[in-house]
């Protein structure tokens, strides 16, 4: 419905493809977003996982970063992938100013330690999800959520009650890559929650 049933995947730095992959699979159509009129197209936007300094700098370079948070303000759903965590949280991962700042959750990045550079963990989702069970989970040098403001439900744990994915009204954030396992369910509460006008 409407021109702006499209997903875009910010791909300015990252990985895209394979979030591509995933809304294709949901037969939703993406589009690479790399400029401020790229972004007036589309109805939900993937921030992808990468180096979350760089894409703070890119978002300044291109221009794209007084528009995105215009439009987060107005309700447009977005969904941040482990560096797309960090670039929406809150609290400055280290010490930094926050870049978006629109969810609220305090994040420390390479959370797990640097000696951990990735690995492989169960998902568990929460009843809030509306899922069940649990899905693997690919986690990169992967931030660690720290605390979650009253607004935020907690989406999906690791070891019991550690909060790997999260919800606040449109906005979702996931601190491992679903994209890289091809578990949909974050692509898909994108796309459900895009709506006329936002
Ligand atoms: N460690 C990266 C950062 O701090 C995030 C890694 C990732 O997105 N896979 O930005």
């Amino acid at each position: 419905s409407g021109r702006r049933s499209c997903v875009g995947i910010l791909a300015l730095q990252g990985n895209v493809r394979e979030h591509v992959a995933l809304l294709d699979e949901l037969g939703v159509g993406a589009v690479a977003v790399r400029t401020p009129g790229d972004l007036a197209g589309v109805g939900a936007l993937v921030i992808p996982g990468g180096e979350s300094t760089t894409i703070r700098r890119q978002l300044e370079w291109s221009g794209l970063r007084a528009p995105l948070e215009a439009r987060i303000a107005a309700g447009m759903p977005v969904l941040g992938t482990c560096a797309g965590l960090i670039t929406m949280a809150r609290t400055a991962p280290d010490g930094a100013p926050p870049t978006l700042g629109c969810l609220d959750v305090e994040v420390e990045r390479n959370g797990w330690g640097r000696q951990v550079a990735s690995f492989e963990a169960g998902v568990d989702w929460t009843p809030a999800s509306g899922l069940d069970g649990s899905t693997p989970g690919t986690f990169i040098r992967a931030p660690r959520i720290i605390t979650c403001g009253p607004q935020v439900e907690v989406l999906a744990t690791v070891g019991g009650d550690e909060p790997v994915a999260v919800r606040q009204g449109r906005l979702l954030a996931a601190t491992f890559h679903p994209e890289l396992a091809g578990v949909a369910a974050l692509h898909r509460m994108l796309v459900e929650s895009i709506t006329e006008g936002s």
